[in-house]
């Protein structure tokens, strides 16, 4: 019998759609769980990152909480997965990156607001502060598989963790003819 492995799901700057996707392989998470445990997921109650066979990490970098967040992901993940657009080249993040962040802001938070009061941008300390730039994932760590789309369809998403769970490499474009002939 196979060793079991161990997986861990992550959700940086993202806004979720991709592990939305990932819910939707549905009943297939059985097979999943016949050959891995999810350790570490926005969807378990673990606060560390434990060491883990495989890291799928949604969303770009966006601040430096996300930035020391990757590089422990990296430390304890033996194959680190960028799953979707976001992390693989910042996609709907990095649109403000073709403006100042200051400018970004106002245009959310001070500027939307219509009434005579005006809005102000949000200062609480346990905010994150944002960086100047959002940044795909293999800009600050090395990144060893990338599952692209937004989202990324749960077909391929399933396809890509059956293969990495029973020791092959995933071929994306076989994803592509299973699913598309
Ligand atoms: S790739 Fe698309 S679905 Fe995934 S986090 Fe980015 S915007 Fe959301």
């Amino acid at each position: 019998m196979k060793n079991r492995k161990k997986i861990a799901t992550v959700w940086l700057g993202g806004c979720s759609g991709c592990h939305m996707s990932f819910l939707d392989i549905d009943e297939r998470i059985l097979d999943i769980i016949q050959l891995a445990d999810i350790v570490k997921s926005p969807i378990v109650d673990q606060k560390e990152f434990p060491y883990v066979d495989l890291a799928l990490v949604e969303g770009s970098v966006t601040c430096d909480e996300h930035l020391a967040e990757i590089k422990n992901i990296r430390a304890k993940s033996k194959m680190l997965i960028a799953f979707g657009d976001c992390a693989v080249m910042t996609n709907v993040t990095g649109m403000r990156n073709y403006f100042p962040l200051n400018e970004v802001l106002d245009t959310s938070y001070v500027n939307a607001i219509s009434n005579d009061e005006g809005g102000e941008s949000p200062s609480h300390p346990c905010l994150m502060k944002l960086n100047d730039k959002a940044v795909p994932l293999q800009e600050v760590v090395t990144v060893d598989f990338v599952i692209p789309g937004c989202p990324p369809d749960a077909d391929t998403i399933f396809y890509v963790l059956q293969e990495f769970l029973n020791d092959r490499t995933p071929n994306l474009s076989t994803a592509h003819k299973l699913k598309y002939g």
